[in-house]
């Protein structure tokens, strides 16, 4: 019922608190991230996930993904940390490690739907235990011939769909979903206990309390390939940087932030002419002028 449905609005002035660093922390401190992201052919998914989520605040990153991109990764994101698989094995002893490892863990960007990627999307839902878990694009897809798994994912988890994944995750038309997004995507919070950030012109997020917030920040400029694996980069990143990196209060504010970089790209450039690495470029511009 509309009782304890609450509505949010961010503005500018939230964002401040995102990048206070403390002064003598390090990069433990700061966070580490393990992302699960791209495959031989989606080595940029993987990097635009990554660049954002190390430019956002994260203090170490680390990538899980197939000795296919090996050679990509390492030249084109020297800062990040590597751990690569076979597809024939994905499930190693290296995963179980790395999991151990991360504070904040992401999946998606790129990884494919292949059966491979799969397996190590039930690995990680059953054994990430309360670390948050961001799932995006190809494991929503991967995600949605296996609803259960999410029912049973220890919380936090954070699912950041557009409508069209949205719509293989709930199983409803398009058509159907966009006669009432709010309530379906309230039903799916409730459902599944997760944080769903649905992705559109102006995007809903609804943490499982029921707090939701409808994005204003945000133009067309934002409509480009690449753009949704920024987003995601700059939530891990984020929470990473947070002190309690299980602070889901943070999403909503990234999304914002996400919003701001598509304005301020398409101040400089046309909106029709931002590409999304030019997102990541003014990500740290914005950031300079809230530290
Ligand atoms: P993806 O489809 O996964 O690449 O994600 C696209 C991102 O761009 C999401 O964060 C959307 O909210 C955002 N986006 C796409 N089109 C628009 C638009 N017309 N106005 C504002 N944001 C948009
Ligand atoms: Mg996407």
């Amino acid at each position: 019922d509309e009782d304890n449905f609450c509505f949010f609005r961010t503005d500018k002035e939230d964002l401040g608190s995102l990048f206070i660093r403390q002064e003598n922390g390090n990069k433990g401190t700061f966070g580490k991230v393990l992302l699960i992201a791209g495959s031989k052919n989606m080595a940029g998914a993987a990097l635009l996930s990554g660049e954002a989520c190390m430019r956002a605040g994260a203090g170490m990153l680390k990538f899980y993904t197939t000795n296919e991109i090996r050679e990509s990764i390492l030249s084109n994101l020297p800062e990040a940390m590597l751990s690569v698989f076979d597809t024939k094995e994905p499930l190693s002893e290296q995963l179980e490690k790395d999991m151990e490892w991360a504070d904040v863990i992401g999946i998606g960007p790129g990884i494919s739907t292949e059966p491979y990627a799969g397996q190590i999307l039930e690995y990680v839902l059953k054994n990430k235990g309360n670390k948050p878990c961001v799932i995006d694009a190809d494991a929503l897809n991967l995600l949605s011939l296996h609803m259960s798994l999410l029912k049973s994912a220890a919380p936090p988890c954070i699912v950041t769909p557009h409508i069209g994944e949205f719509s293989r995750l709930t199983g409803m038309s398009v058509s159907e979903l966009c006669s009432d997004i709010p309530k379906a995507v309230r039903e799916f919070v409730q459902e599944y206990g997760v944080v769903c950030v649905c992705k559109d012109a102006r995007t809903l997020t609804i943490l499982p309390n029921g707090c939701a917030y409808i994005n204003t920040s945000g133009n067309s400029a934002l409509a480009t390939a690449g753009s949704g694996d920024v987003l995601t980069g700059i939530i891990l990143g984020i929470l990473a940087g947070s002190d309690n990196h299980a602070d889901i209060r943070v999403i909503p504010l990234a999304v914002y932030l996400h919003g701001i970089l598509g304005e301020a790209a398409s101040f400089r450039r046309s909106k029709a002419g931002v590409i999304a690495s030019d997102l990541i470029e003014e990500l740290t511009i914005q950031n300079k002028k809230l530290e």
